[in-house]
């Protein structure tokens, strides 16, 4: 919450005194409708990971400008915040990123983006994402190594630095504690107050059932101190305790097919919509009391 407020404020001090009135008209707007306040959305299914034991997408789709125009302008609120985000893929990939920034400006009040900070192309920095996250999987050469099967830190830190000297966004460094960067906590703390980045982020890393590299059960951190994960009796992985309700029940999923859904995990079990439509909008609705249930299959492991 005191991120969140720290963020507001900083773009409030850039977008004027106007910023927080039309916040609260778009927040008080999807309360009415009864929809979520925010909007994730993967602009690609492609990677820019190139990670050992990892089989990117060989055609990977690309969500277009018109596809997320039309979702945007059938919904009867706009979103207050809209985050571009990734589901084995990184946003950076996407040959439309601008274009998708562009318009999510217009729509939203805050946009933001989450990347691993690989496959940045010049200009990339001049995106006007009111906020960067950059995920890192391990914050020393040895255990990037260890985990990615190459060694791509100094190419992370580039792009960092390429936007944080613009001084335009918000620079947040999320590290991913993995088995390989459990002891990678100090020099995560060395390297983000070298680049004088403030607000920084530990968590856990996910498991995925999918079984793609990072995220398999070899890659867990499972027995460092407060990992969400165990191997019970029978050698299966669990949530050592079920965290309570969703944390992403606070936005939707537009996935790179143009498809909407709950959240990135769930899949085709879950419900979904395909087509831009008002109807597609209000049968979401009904989708944040199943999330907040964890009733989906991905919710097994959710963190
Ligand atoms: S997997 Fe379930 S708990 Fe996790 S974000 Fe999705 S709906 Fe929420």
């Amino acid at each position: 919450m005191k991120r969140t407020i720290g963020t507001g404020l900083r773009i409030w001090s850039r977008k004027g005194a106007a910023w927080p009135v039309q916040l609260l008209i778009r927040a008080g707007m999807n309360v009415v409708f009864g929809l979520p306040r925010g909007l994730m959305v993967e602009p690609s299914q492609g990677c820019t990971g190139g990670c050992r034991g990892c089989k990117p997408a060989l055609n990977p789709g690309a969500l277009t400008p018109e596809l997320l125009v039309a979702w945007l302008e059938c919904r009867p609120a706009k979103p207050v915040t809209i985050h571009f985000s990734g589901k084995h893929s990184d946003p950076l990939a996407s040959p439309f990123l601008k274009d998708l920034a562009l318009i999510s400006r217009n729509c939203a009040s805050m946009i933001s983006l989450s990347t691993i900070g690989l496959g940045f192309r010049p200009t990339h920095e001049t995106l006007p994402f009111d906020r960067w996250l950059f995920s890192l999987p391990a914050a020393s050469r040895d255990s990037w190594m260890a985990l990615r099967g190459h060694d791509r830190l100094d190419e992370v830190l580039d792009a960092v630095r390429r936007v944080h000297r613009r001084g335009s966004s918000m620079v947040e460094l999320v590290l991913t504690i993995w088995k390989q960067s459990e002891g990678d906590l100090e020099a995560f703390n060395t390297l983000a107050a070298r680049e004088g980045i403030r607000c920084t982020k530990t968590v856990f890393g996910r498991y995925d059932p999918d079984g793609y590299h990072i995220g398999r059960v070899e890659n867990l951190a499972l027995t460092a101190p407060g990992s969400p994960y165990e191997l019970n009796g029978d050698g299966c992985l669990v949530l050592r305790r079920t965290p309570f309700g969703c944390p992403l029940a606070g936005s939707l999923f537009l996935s790179a097919e143009g498809v909407l859904r709950p959240c990135p995990f769930t899949g085709n079990e879950a419900p979904y919509e395909p087509n831009p439509t008002r109807d597609g909008w209000d049968t979401a609705k009904s989708w944040t009391v199943l999330k907040r249930q964890r009733r989906f299959q991905a919710c097994r492991f959710c963190i």
